[in-house]
């Protein structure tokens, strides 16, 4: 008897259900500690871990070239960026290929681009196990820090009308994605919010900034006279495709700069001391009330829908356009 209590207990010692943290192989980490000089204290910063995979198509020589310049996008905000960490992993085959989960079609009343949290369900469930193994538990900050991850493919997903006013499901791969936090709402964890994924080397410090803006501002595609696509090009915003680093103020800028500067990944070290922003109070979605100064003024371009908790959905069937995009760029 108690050969075989033993015998119990040593299988439940050796077989735990196996985390899939487990499986992420840490090779090394590189050497960050040159490139934090001249961060100032109370400046706001936003912390970046980089973790590099053996099979991805991104060097770390690659992501030290694009650093400078990717400050140099932010500087007009007042916004820092620190290198919190940096290391190279090796991680399951599978894990590199990543397609979106598709859900159903909006509904017919939707009254503003950003009225998708109540409808973008989450991500795919394998994306979402992979985020969490590679970002960990422990990581410090992980919830409030950027998770740039090197992944070989990872396709996105969005629905747009088309010119009959039909919804159609498009995707494409993608060469950098980020998903912004309204997009999914309380429906994310906190921990995989900051995580951006990289899946090509032809990426510039622009690409970078763009992806973060995603992250940080809170939006999709707009800039100055743009409402929201999910799709758009333009010479100067950066959060349109194209070659822009615009980041507009105020109503006419759609209060990027507004919005980004109270983005809960930031803080400030006061006394030694680091005071984040404000955590979202609802999630992150577009009309977050950390967005509102005041009973009268607020942080946001497009008008709230009515009632976004009761809003009946309208039964469109799913009319999937068919037309998959084979472009391969930063989302
Ligand atoms: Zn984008």
């Amino acid at each position: 008897m108690k050969h075989l209590l033993s015998a119990v207990v040593a299988l439940l010692l050796l077989s735990p259900l196996a985390s899939a943290q487990d499986e992420v192989v840490h090779k090394l980490d590189y050497d960050v500690s040159g490139l934090n000089q001249g961060l100032v204290p109370d400046r706001l910063t936003c912390d970046l871990h980089f973790h590099m995979t053996k099979e991805g198509n991104i060097t770390w020589e690659k992501v030290l070239e694009l650093l400078p310049k990717l400050r140099e996008i932010f500087e007009p905000t007042g916004i820092q960026f620190r290198v919190a960490s940096a290391r190279l992993i090796e991680i399951p085959e599978a894990w590199h290929t990543h397609t979106p989960k598709r859900g159903d079609p909006p509904s017919d009343d939707r009254s503003s681009f950003y009225a998708l949290p109540g409808q973008m369900k989450a991500l795919a469930p394998a994306t979402e196990r992979v985020f969490k193994a590679v970002i960990g538990k422990e990581g410090p900050g992980a919830e409030l820090s950027v998770h740039f991850i090197s992944l070989r493919s990872v396709q996105t997903g969005w629905w747009e009308r088309d010119s009959e006013g039909k919804w159609g499901y498009e995707t494409a791969g993608t060469s950098a994605c980020s998903f912004p936090p309204y997009l999914f709402g309380k429906s994310m964890p906190a921990r995989v919010r900051g995580a951006i994924t990289i899946s090509s080397k032809w990426i510039s410090s622009r690409t970078l900034a763009h992806e973060l803006g995603h992250k940080l501002i809170n939006v999709s595609h707009e800039g100055v006279g743009r409402a929201p696509k999910g799709e758009q090009r333009g010479p100067d915003d950066l959060m349109i495709y194209g070659s822009g680093t615009r980041i507009p103020s105020g109503a006419e800028g759609r209060f990027q700069l507004q919005r980004v500067q109270r983005s809960p990944f930031l803080y400030r070290t006061l006394a030694g001391k680091r005071q984040f922003n404000p955590p979202y109070r609802e999630g992150g979605h577009y009309w977050d009330p950390v967005y509102r100064i005041s009973a009268a003024e607020a942080l946001w371009a497009e008008t709230p829908p009515k009632d976004t908790t009761r809003r009946k959905r309208s039964g469109l069937k799913d009319a999937l356009s068919g037309q998959k995009s084979d472009q391969t760029g930063p989302r």
